[in-house]
């Protein structure tokens, strides 16, 4: 597999082509942004931690039969990923209110809802990635009725199988963000990689954050942080 052009040029990762029309090579960084970019900084090892941590969970997540993009590990920092066709719109599950959700509706953190919660978000920067509902992402277009039962049953499918995974390391997973794309035949896969950046993890016994918060909210020790989820994944998975 040769590497080619650049094709995403994101923050935390990068997307690159390769000989194989079908395939790209997905780069993880150790940039970091909040914000909208507004907070900046470069976390040492992040890139290889976080790739390290998406690998380990595609892992189990094909395990347990879930359709992802990813296909196999290349490095410490780059996974190797079927080329799709990426929906603007982030799903995110709530197994305990945190964030937008804790703000939004004033609710305390650490709070666990009477059942898991799904929100829909249109994926645009400028207007501040707006929450919608199954409604507005029918009429925007963004996937059918058929597809949004799908990416329910799916994402449900992710946090079962994660939850158990990350309890056995010691971690709540508190929330989570994926996002979906179509293969050219149609048929959806989770093209989107759940790390420190785009999930919250709690340490269960001491409630420590273990993610992206401790940037966002000036806690320090953010490459700790990252670092520990690594470990102890590492140390709870045989994948
Ligand atoms: P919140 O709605 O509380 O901001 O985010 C809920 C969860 O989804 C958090 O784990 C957060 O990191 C993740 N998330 C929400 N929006 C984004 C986004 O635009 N990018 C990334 N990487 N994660 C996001």
């Amino acid at each position: 597999m040769e590497k080619r052009d650049i094709i995403h040029d994101g923050v935390s990762i990068k997307i690159f082509g390769t000989d194989e029309p079908d395939k790209v090579l997905v780069h993880f960084t150790d940039d970091i942004t909040a914000y909208y970019k507004i907070k900046k900084a470069v976390i040492k090892d992040k890139g290889l931690y976080c790739n390290n941590i998406s690998c380990m969970i595609f892992r189990h997540l094909i395990r347990g039969g879930v359709p992802v993009h990813f296909i196999q590990q290349v490095s410490e920092t780059e996974q190797l990923c079927r080329k799709v066709d990426v929906i603007p719109m982030e799903v995110i599950v709530r197994n305990v209110i945190a964030g937008s959700m804790a703000q939004r509706l004033g609710l305390q953190e650490g709070l666990v809802p009477k059942a898991t919660i799904f929100d829909l978000c249109y994926k645009s920067e400028e207007l501040g990635d707006p929450i919608i509902n199954d409604y507005h992402a029918i009429a925007l277009g963004l996937a059918s009725r058929e597809e949004l039962d799908e990416i329910y049953a799916v994402t449900k499918k992710v946090n079962d199988i994660l939850v158990p995974v990350f309890k056995s390391a010691g971690i709540t997973l508190v929330d989570f963000k994926i996002e979906f794309g179509r293969l050219p035949d149609g048929s959806l896969v989770v093209a989107d990689d759940i790390t420190p950046d785009s999930a919250r993890f709690w340490d269960t016994e001491t409630g420590t954050r273990l993610d992206k918060d401790r940037f966002r909210h000036d806690n320090g020790k953010v490459g700790l942080a990252y670092k520990t989820v690594y470990e102890r994944l590492k140390q709870v998975t045989d994948l």
